[in-house]
This record gives structure tokens, sequence and C-alpha cells, in this order.
């Protein structure tokens, strides 16, 4: 086993003189007051050992990474019908792009995508008023992390419902193509709080470690899904979880990762740790400019990577 904590140690001195690159998101305005310079890593390996820097304690808006907590949420209630409603495939334009919506009649590209992580939240809410599947979604990650004080920014939740125009447009496209079950209104009250959802390095790391290890949860040896499900669940992360970044980052790092516009990233290694990175400022995909680089090296020291 490499020395985990002197990589991360090293990691974070390397790229310390570069934090503050990259642009934060401000399109959702609470966002925007985030300080540039921060930097948080977390590894969480699958025999429970933590290796952490910087402001790994710090919670942030841990944004789209949700939209793989809502999808493990999804598939458990739908299961395969879940691909009736989105597709697996990678889309090869922006997180809130609409333009292959109407072409593909409000049926989109992938559950990572905001159109698809829409989709998702509808699926979701099936059976349940709003609150109670934003309490379940909340409920789920507490549960994956073992920590009871995770919680959504509800600040967060807010500002993007007051500006969050491309996601009603998305919503109303899907809607008009018959494509949601419930008002545009609760799908959405579900997407952004789930988006909103709060956590630290060290929170989020501890949440995705099922998918590091075979669909189960090491510490209490619960199983959260089957090994081949969480082998799906990290197809699609390294195929769709950075939009149309996606290629570079798994040509670069080789993990499974999924990215939020928070500036959070996590990644899996399979069989062996579960990581997240936070730094806000974003590369022009709207993923974490200096997180990326930091996975990197993560990956090129320790010679993990999916394809060994
Ligand atoms: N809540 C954000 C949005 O809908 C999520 C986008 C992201 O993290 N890429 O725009």
């Amino acid at each position: 086993m490499p020395n985990l904590q002197a990589i991360v140690d090293e990691i974070y001195a390397r790229l310390r003189p570069r934090l503050g690159e990259g642009k934060v998101a401000d399109y959702i305005p609470q966002l925007a007051h985030v300080d540039p310079k921060t930097f948080g890593m977390a590894v969480v390996t699958v025999d429970g050992a933590v290796h952490t820097a910087g402001d790994f304690d710090v919670p942030f808006s841990i944004q789209s990474i949700s939209k793989v907590f809502t999808l493990t949420l999804a598939l458990g209630k739908h299961g395969e019908t879940t691909w009736n409603r989105v597709g697996r495939e990678p889309s090869g334009t922006a997180f809130n792009s609409i333009v292959q919506l109407e072409q593909e009649e409000g049926k989109p590209r992938n559950p990572f995508i905001n159109a698809g992580a829409i989709a998702v939240s509808d699926l979701v809410l099936a059976g349940h008023t709003p609150r109670e599947a934003i309490g379940e979604i909340v409920r789920f990650v507490r549960y994956l992390a073992d920590d009871e004080s995770i919680a959504i920014d509800p600040a967060v939740a807010k500002s993007e419902e007051a500006t969050g125009y491309r996601n009603f447009a998305l919503a109303n496209f899907m809607r008009s193509f018959g494509k949601l079950d419930h008002p545009v209104e609760h799908v959405l009250g579900v997407y952004f709080h789930h988006c909103a959802l709060a956590m630290t390095c060290t929170q989020l790391a501890r949440s995705g470690l099922f998918l590091a290890a075979g669909g189960r949860i090491p510490g209490t040896g619960h199983t959260v899904v089957s090994r081949q499900r969480a082998r799906r669940i990290n197809a699609l992360m390294l195929t769709c979880g950075h939009y149309d970044g996606s290629g570079d980052f798994a040509y670069h790092v080789g993990l499974p990762g999924k990215s939020g516009v928070g500036g959070g990233i996590l990644a899996v290694a399979p069989g062996r740790a579960s990581v997240a990175v936070w730094s806000p400022g974003l590369n022009h995909n709207g993923n974490s400019l200096i997180g990326s680089l930091a996975l990197e090296m993560l990956a090129n020291r320790t010679g993990w990577s999916v394809f060994e």
C-alpha cells in the first residue's frame, strides 16, 4: 500500500500555489460567495483508513455529485425500468444543455446531466410528497456516511430555486413530452434540494465508499446495492460523470468520478478507496480545475486506475 498520507500532503503542497485558478460558479448566486482559494481532500480506504488535507472538514455544496445518490435510490425503487426514462450514453454537451432533449423527445441522455437528474428526481418522488422525497435522500446519505450531521443548505436551495431558469426550461420541456409524472415545481423542489446538500470531503468520501467496496459499506457490513449495480454506477460515472469533460477525466485520472459546480469531485478506486476533493475554481466544462489535477496526481502516485 502506498503511503497515502504522504501522497495527499504532497498533492496539497504542490497545488497550494495554484489555488484560485479557474472560475467559481456564480450562476447560482449563493455559490459565488465561497473563497476561491479553498482546497480539501479526503481519501477513505476500504479498510477504513482516512487521509486528509487542507479544508477537508469544511462543508461545501456538493451540487451534481448528489446525482450519484439519487440515481442509486431510483434504481433501488424502480430497478431497470429507470432506463425507460433516462439513457446511459455520454451527452457530448454541457451539463445544462437543452438541444438533445428536443431531438430525443424528452428522454435525457444520462442521469448525470441536469435533465437526466431531473428525470431521476421525478422517479425518487414516486409515492412521496416532495418533503418526504427530500427527507429520504438526506437520510440515505447520512446512512451511507454514517453521519447524522449531514444536511441541506437551505440558502443554496433557495438561491437556485430563484434563478434556475434553465432547469425550469428543461423540466417544462420534459413535462411537455409527457416524460415527468409529477408537477414541475415538485420535481425541481426535490432536485434543487438534493443539489444543495452540504458535505465535507470526509463525509462525501465516506458516502461514496460503497461504490469502491462492491456495493457494501465496509464499516457496518451493510449491503447498499449488489456488486453488479455498484459496477454499473461506476461505469456511468466514468462515461458521463464529467459531462463533456468525461473523456478527458478518464484519460487523465482513469477512475469513475462525479463532479459538481460547487467544485467537488467524488472519485472511486474500485477495491481500494473513495476520494473526495474540493476546490471551487472550475474549468470550461464546469468541473473543478484544481480538483481534477489533484486526482490525476493521486492516480499517478498510487497507480490506481480502472484500466490496469
Ligand atoms: N444544481 C446545479 C444546476 O442545476 C447542478 C449543476 C452541476 O453541479 N453541474 O445547475
